[in-house]
């Protein structure tokens, strides 16, 4: 069966944003019918063994109550209808009570259909995706699923198409017994390494032997330098140039890097109560060097590594073009989020000078001309005493220019909408982190690592009992090695096994951890109130704009959102989801295209 796209990807993106040029924020539908409008509500009840339900929390009663309680805080609404399907399994729509309805619907009798759950309305992706997206919309008929919050009468934006279809697939993914694996694409490797340079870089002390768990070996945080270190990246975070910085730092007295490590010398151990020393001041270069230095997201960076793994103590050269990384070597003193920010924005200042050497604007190095693809400049005109900001190609294409505010404007409505569309992913992805077949899985895991475990057991009273046979003549000396180091080979398989095991459960439970850091990045700006340099630079990877206004967007970490999206389309692929599958997945769009007029 051939049917037009849930919602299509443009048009998500091009819902949110009609601008004017007088007032870009006018959104297209806020002339609301101000009157109540009724509604003939109907409530739709299900249960089925066959579907797992549990008897007692899913019961026809408790279902009934829910929703009348609901109903009754719905302004217009009206129960004029109960259906029950008791004992019809949600796979699919042929269920009496179900047909009665949609019958009553096409009468007229219904415009409005009340469930507690997706589940109960439906357990087929596919299906339910199209009755909610496309069947009821078109007979006018409200959608109200209780526990989901959705309710199609108060659509914010185009959301809402976005997490119905995904939370269905959800419910079909759980109907079905299906089992995902999920192994993080590149494994985390991790080695050993140590400290070999002769000075620590600043921020961090070199560890002493003196102190109990400590080595030479290790960089130690420098706590006096370390909060320089912070306030340093804060500070270009904060949009200040590298000069400004410099700036700042000498305006407070602290002591550069160089004047620090004198000072230390010196043996003054708290130098910061010291105002720096003329000679040594800080530069733009000293605050790009710092800037730029891994060192402080905890990795250690050098041309040796010291010792290949924890076995192996032997150290050995590495050549330089082979420069080793070495992650969570020491404690990290800069989050890695705000590091490669950090480094974003060091690439895109490059060409920017604003005149009060302070701030840099929110778009500086951001906005290519959709005409020659090269940046575009900041110009201030006025006119009746008025100042206008545009940007403008710095080739000086004609057309290609956009008021900034108006820009601002735009890319803060499509950010709010990529942000409520990732919000909601989220939702999904912890949704599917309480699957019990997550759990089913890990379960799983652990039965395996429990018999790899007596396995090594085993190979340990063989080899215990191996000395006693040797002893009372049962194997010779000979046999006895030969057997001792297969034993101890089968020994070291097992516990290979249990580390891989282990990390193959980490990985399961971390789907919604640190995989998906990037989420985190948009959930800090969940409720953003203004558009800043750092917002900006985070979220968003290029705005190119094309004459007449129009604006792409490209948003940043669309590969992960994208893996996401097919990992949450993967939990219901096991199924027939043919019929949404351009839909539903296609409603995602991590590039926007606004016009701007
Ligand atoms: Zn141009």
């Amino acid at each position: 069966m051939k049917h037009n796209h849930i919602s299509t990807g443009a048009d998500l993106a091009m819902a949110t944003v009609a601008p004017t040029s007088n007032n870009p924020a006018v959104a297209s539908n806020h002339t609301e019918n101000s009157e109540v409008k009724t509604w003939r509500g109907c409530l739709y009840l299900r249960i089925s063994k066959e579907d797992g339900d549990k008897e007692e929390s899913e019961s026809i009663t408790n279902q009934r109550a829910l929703l009348l309680g609901h109903a009754e805080k719905l302004p217009g609404v009206t129960i004029v209808a109960t259906k029950v399907d008791d004992g019809w399994s949600g796979a699919n729509f042929q269920r009496p009570a179900f047909i009665e309805m949609m019958e009553e619907i096409r009468a007229g009798k219904i415009d409005c259909v009340l469930v507690k759950d997706l589940t109960r309305f439906g357990r087929n992706f596919g299906e339910s995706g199209k009755y909610i997206e496309h069947v009821f919309p078109f007979l006018g008929v409200r959608f109200i699923s209780v526990n989901d919050g959705i309710d199609s009468a108060n659509k914010k934006g185009r959301s809402d198409d976005i997490v119905v279809p995904f939370l269905n697939l959800i419910s079909d993914a759980y109907c079905r017994d299906i089992s995902i694996k999920i192994r993080s694409q590149l494994e985390t490797k991790r080695r050993k390494g140590d400290f070999v340079g002769a000075f620590a870089v600043y921020g961090y002390k070199r560890g002493d032997d003196s102190e109990v768990g400590y080595n030479r070996n290790r960089l130690l945080v420098d706590d006096p330098a370390a909060d320089v270190v912070k306030m340093i990246f804060q500070w270009k975070l904060d949009g200040l140039s590298a000069d400004a910085v410099a700036n700042k730092l000498n305006t407070l007295g602290i002591p550069s890097p160089m004047a620090y490590k004198k000072l230390q010398g010196l043996n003054f151990s708290t130098s910061f109560a010291i105002s720096g020393s003329a000679n040594a001041k800080w530069s733009a270069m000293a605050v790009f060097r710092i800037l730029k230095d891994e060192t402080y997201t905890g990795t250690l960076v050098q041309g040796k590594v010291a010792t290949p793994n924890h076995k192996v103590k032997k150290k050995f050269q590495k050549p330089t073009a082979d420069w080793a990384r070495v992650d969570g070597m020491h404690e990290p003193i800069i989050n890695i989020g705000d590091f490669n920010l950090v480094q974003r924005l060091l690439e895109r200042d490059t060409r920017i000078s604003p005149k009060d050497g302070e701030s840099v604007y929110p778009f500086s190095g951001m906005a290519r001309c959709g005409m020659c693809g090269e940046n575009m400049v900041r110009k201030t005109s006025h006119s009746n005493g008025k100042t206008y900001v545009y940007l403008v190609c710095c080739r000086k294409c004609k057309g290609s220019r956009i008021k900034e505010d108006l820009l601002a404007e735009c890319v803060k409505l499509a950010l709010q909408s990529h942000i409520d569309n990732i919000m909601n992913l989220d939702r999904v992805l912890r949704f599917i982190e309480e699957l019990p077949l997550k759990q089913d899985e890990v379960q799983k895991l652990d039965g395996q690592i429990a018999a790899k475990r007596a396995e090594m057991e085993r190979y340990e009273a063989l080899v215990m009992s191996l000395y006693e046979n040797m002893e009372s003549g049962i194997i010779n000396q000979a046999e006895y090695r030969q057997m001792k180091t297969r034993y101890n080979a089968l020994h070291a398989d097992a516990e290979q096994a249990i580390n891989s095991l282990n990390r193959e459960i980490a990985d399961i439970i971390n789907i919604g951890g640190e995989k998906n850091r990037w989420i985190e990045q948009f959930k800090e700006y969940q409720n953003f109130g203004e558009l800043s340099r750092r917002m900006v630079v985070s979220l968003v990877d290029a705005v190119t704009v094309h004459p007449g206004n129009k604006l792409d967007l490209l948003f940043r970490y669309r590969y992960d959102y994208e893996r996401c999206i097919s990992f949450v389309r993967a939990v219901g692929q096991l199924h027939d989801i043919s019929t949404v599958g351009t839909g539903a997945v296609g409603a995602v769009s991590t590039q926007s295209t606004k016009e701007a007029v």
